[in-house]
This record gives structure tokens, sequence and C-alpha cells, in this order.
């Protein structure tokens, strides 16, 4: 079975290939004209979304070396994200699924991101059920109970900013560009983590709560900087790791309570903030130290891509699971709705 998969719902466009739960090609077009603006600009992601469709799924094919003839079904991300950027996406599928005459099937983003682990891989076996997932992403912050590829149920999530969004908005306050992820994770490598102290959020259970974070990052860099204006330039490695440790700590003791609440100690990582070097290493410590079993995937299939959605993909075909051309995009789309 071949599956075109694509995947169009924030700033990344991306299309993918896959022969039954191998990835033969799996291409991103990240959108670089959002970091002049700090952030997603969703009218412009929109049309470079349509500008980069069309080459990039005759690009995955290519790669693929296969002929668009050879398809056996059209994936697509019908949500969440934004709706003007699903849009592309998934009137693209509809029209070439059409055109073709195969199938389509609609996936949602976040299934997506836990079910990347099932993409075929010689060096890694799948998480078995039931596992835990946590999908950390620039906008989900979730630890859900995967009892099977459609039977999953979210048992906590953030209740305002997503764990990416403090990495990148506390980036932003240090004058570190757009996403600022990656740097405040390369920064706090040389950096002391004990240095600063962050406060730690009080939430109920298995939510989560990350724009406190953010608001006391801004109090403590006014204060220190009006104090020293050359506070951040000399600090900044410290800053990031203090910041790090403290993001690392508000995941772990969630996730360590879901482990202690449902008593299963597999552990999946999913979405972009699982390519953190502190959350990776905090996971393999807890392998060694109390029996866990961490599954993190490969950062190609951590951030955005469309090979997670051609997974997705393939098990709903072996199912029987096909979508109507009528179905719409839909920018709210809960896990297991
Ligand atoms: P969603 O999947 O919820 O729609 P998204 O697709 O925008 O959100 P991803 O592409 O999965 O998010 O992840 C992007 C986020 O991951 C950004 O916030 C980025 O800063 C963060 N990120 C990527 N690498 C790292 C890293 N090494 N350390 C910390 N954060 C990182
Ligand atoms: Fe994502």
């Amino acid at each position: 079975i071949y599956i075109l998969a694509i995947e169009s719902s924030c700033d990344d466009t991306a299309a993918a290939i896959l022969h039954n739960s191998k990835a033969l090609s799996n291409i991103v077009a990240t959108q670089h004209i959002h970091e002049a603006y700090g952030g997603v600009v969703p009218e412009l992601a929109s049309r470079a979304h349509q500008q980069n469709i069309v080459p990039l799924v005759h690009q995955a094919l290519t790669e693929a070396n296969i002929d668009k003839k050879q398809l056996s079904a059209i994936a697509f991300t019908r949500g969440p994200g934004l709706l003007g950027s699903l849009l592309v996406g998934t009137s693209f599928a509809k029209s070439l699924s059409m055109g073709l005459g195969v199938p389509l099937i609609e996936v949602n983003h976040m299934e997506a991101h836990i079910l990347s682990h099932f993409l075929k891989d010689d060096d890694r076996d799948p998480p078995t059920f039931p596992f835990l997932a946590m999908t950390i992403s620039g906008g989900h912050t979730q630890i859900v109970l995967v009892k099977d590829y459609f039977d999953m149920e979210v048992l906590g999530e953030t209740l305002d900013d997503a764990v990416g969004e403090a990495f990148d908005k506390s980036a932003k306050l240090l004058g570190l560009p757009y996403p600022g992820g990656p740097l405040i994770d390369k920064y706090a490598k040389d950096g002391d983590p004990d240095k600063y102290r962050f406060p730690i959020p009080k939430v109920d259970g298995l939510d989560f709560s990350f724009s406190g974070l953010k608001t006391s990052v801004l109090y403590f860099l006014q204060r220190e900087t009006a104090k020293d204006p050359g506070f951040v330039e000399k600090e900044r490695d410290n800053i990031c790791a203090s910041l790090q440790k403290t993001i690392v700590e508000i995941l772990m003791k969630k996730l360590s309570k879901a482990v202690d609440d449902y008593g299963i100690t597999q552990v999946a990582l999913a979405g972009g903030v699982a390519a953190n070097s502190g959350i990776r290493n905090a996971l393999k410590t807890a392998e060694l130290e109390r029996g866990w079993k961490a599954y993190i995937p490969p950062f190609e299939y951590c951030t955005d891509n469309a090979a997670m959605i051609g997974i997705v993909g393939y098990f709903k075909y072996l199912d029987n699971r096909f979508s109507d051309l009528k179905t719409p995009a839909k920018a709210r789309y809960t896990i297991g709705s």
C-alpha cells in the first residue's frame, strides 16, 4: 500500500510517501518568513502553503521513486491547527483523491504525533499497548493514555500556554529569535541549572500550566536588568539552563504522577519539544533508576512532518476508515472525537 500524506496545520508544509508503515520520503518546507515577526502569522502561513504544496508533493513522489498512479490513498491533516493553513492541505488532498480516484483519509494531527512511534524503523521497536504518551509541542501539552491505535484518552493537558510556547516566549524575552526553544536547549548545555530558581506551578491532577512561568521570567529579567543592563548577555547560559531545568521538572512531575496513577511504565514522547535534551535525559534517568521504558522518536518525526500523518493513514486504510469529500477542516479537533 502506498500512501501520500499531506500536513499543513501550522507553518510547515510537509509531504511524505509511505510504503506500508515505512516512509520512503518525508519532506518539510519550513516557512522562514515568520521569523521576522517573532511568531506565526496565519495569513502568511496559508499563502506559503499554497506556493509550496504542489512542488513539495512532486518532490515527495520523486524521492520515493513512485508515480502518482501507484498511490492507494491520500491522507491529510484535518486538524487541529490554523484554519487557513488546514484548508490548503485539505483542499489539495480532496482534489487529488478525486482526480486519481483513490480514497481520502482524514488524520488528527495530535493522534499522528503519538502514532509516529509506529513508523517502521530498523533501529527501534514501537511501544506496545497500553502506554502513556506525553505530547509536548508548540501548541499542545498533553498526557494521553493510548489503549490502541484509535482508542486514546487525554488524561491531562495545559490550562493555558503549551510547553513549546513557554520555551519560545521566554526565549523572546531573552532577545533570541523565533523559535527560541532549540536555542535555549543549546545555551543550557553551557550553563548552571541551579543558578536561578523559577516557580513550579501548583495545578491539580495531570493538567499543566505554563503562563505563570513566562510571567516570572519577565519580572525576573526586568528586576535584574534594572540593576545591571548587561545581565542577560552575561548570564544567558545560566538563565537558559535554570529555565530548562524548571520546565523539565514540571513535565516530569506530571508524567511521574500519571505513571503512578495508572501503573503503566511505558512512556512515549511526541511533539517538537521531545527534541529537548533536558527532557530526553530525564527520561533516560527514569529508565535506569525507576524501571520505565521510554520511547523517543527520531528528531525528524518529533517536529511537524507528514510521515506521521501517513502512518495514521496506513492504519486507517487497513481498517477501512475513509473520509468523505465533504469532510471540512477542523481548527479545534480533540483526540478521540
Ligand atoms: P502542535 O503540534 O501542537 O500543533 P507545532 O506543530 O507548532 O504545535 P512542533 O513542530 O511539534 O509544534 O514543535 C515546535 C516547538 O518545539 C517549538 O515551540 C520549538 O521551540 C520547540 N522545540 C523544538 N526543539 C526544541 C528543543 N531542542 N528544546 C526545546 N524546545 C524545542
Ligand atoms: Fe505538531
